[in-house]
């Protein structure tokens, strides 16, 4: 089968497309400039993990709802399995330190790289008097390291974009880097979020590196599969690519949100909760 090379112009990056090109270049090709459906099983226990995946995304709507001020005993009927109940009520426990922020949910921010687009959305940016929280909802089964997620590109796309094009949710002034912090919040660990401040020398280095990909992928003619071979083992693309026919097994909390990533959340395909 002949695949496609040329980029699209312009094309919208997000951290999800960068974070595939970084994990196989194949992968974004495949995935992006071919838009190839390959139907395989991403992950093993199956049932399990897209039951897992389905709860997540439930749990995110929840938070957003409430966020927006349904009240939370209406959306409480609809937590209703276990893990559900579990981290709702871990998230209404918690104190977050945004009570008197302006909140801004589902946000999308996006600005120019190149010829291109860069956008993100953010589950919750919390602002006030210049400073501000990202907030992003995470429901994992075993808490990820500090070191593994400080270098996700989810970490560097989202305060970047923030500095860069935030500046209509500070006034119209933008949110120096020294003001902006990440937090990803555990809904299984509510008492361990992980927390990555920012600064402009961080600022100055992700943009450099965000502008240089997006350079490097607007100018590639050759897309290679990934030598490392573990990377395969969630890919949708493993027979294609003649990687192996059986998905991998989730055994630790960075696999898991590799395997989660490339399920590719999509909250537009949620429907909106009833009451
Ligand atoms: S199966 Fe492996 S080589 Fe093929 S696209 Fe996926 S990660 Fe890349």
């Amino acid at each position: 089968m002949d695949v496609k090379s040329q980029l699209p112009t312009p094309f919208t990056f997000s951290q999800s497309s960068l974070q595939d090109y970084a994990d196989c270049p194949r992968r974004f090709q495949l995935r992006y400039i071919e838009q190839l459906s390959w139907p395989a099983i991403e992950t093993e226990p199956v049932v399990e993990n897209e039951r897992r995946q389905l709860e997540g995304q439930l749990f995110h709507r929840l938070v957003q709802q409430h966020l927006l001020g349904l009240p939370a005993e209406k959306l409480s009927r609809l937590a209703n399995t276990p893990d559900l109940q579990r981290w709702w009520q871990n998230y209404l426990a918690a104190d977050l330190g945004i009570g008197d922020y302006a909140r801004f949910t589902e946000l999308a921010l996006s600005c120019p790289v190149g010829k291109h687009r860069l956008l993100a959305k953010y589950d919750l940016a919390a602002i006030k008097d210049g400073k501000a929280i990202i907030f992003d909802w995470k429901t994992y089964a075993k808490r990820p390291r500090n070191e593994w997620l400080s270098a996700r590109w989810q970490t560097r796309v989202y305060r970047s974009l923030l500095t860069v094009a935030g500046a209509h949710l500070n006034g119209g002034q933008p949110i120096v880097p020294e003001k902006i912090e990440m937090v990803y919040w555990f809904a299984d660990y509510p008492n361990d979020p992980a927390r990555f401040p920012y600064d402009a020398k961080q600022f100055k280095r992700d943009w450099s590196a965000i502008e240089k990909m997006v350079s490097e992928i607007s100018s590639a003619k050759k897309f290679e599969l990934t030598e490392d071979e573990k990377m395969c083992r969630f890919c949708t693309y493993r027979s294609y690519c003649d990687r192996g026919r059986q998905a991998g097994q989730i055994e630790d909390s960075e696999a898991e949100m590799e395997a989660e990533e490339l399920f590719d959340v999509n909250f537009e395909q949620i429907g909106e909760i009833a009451f």
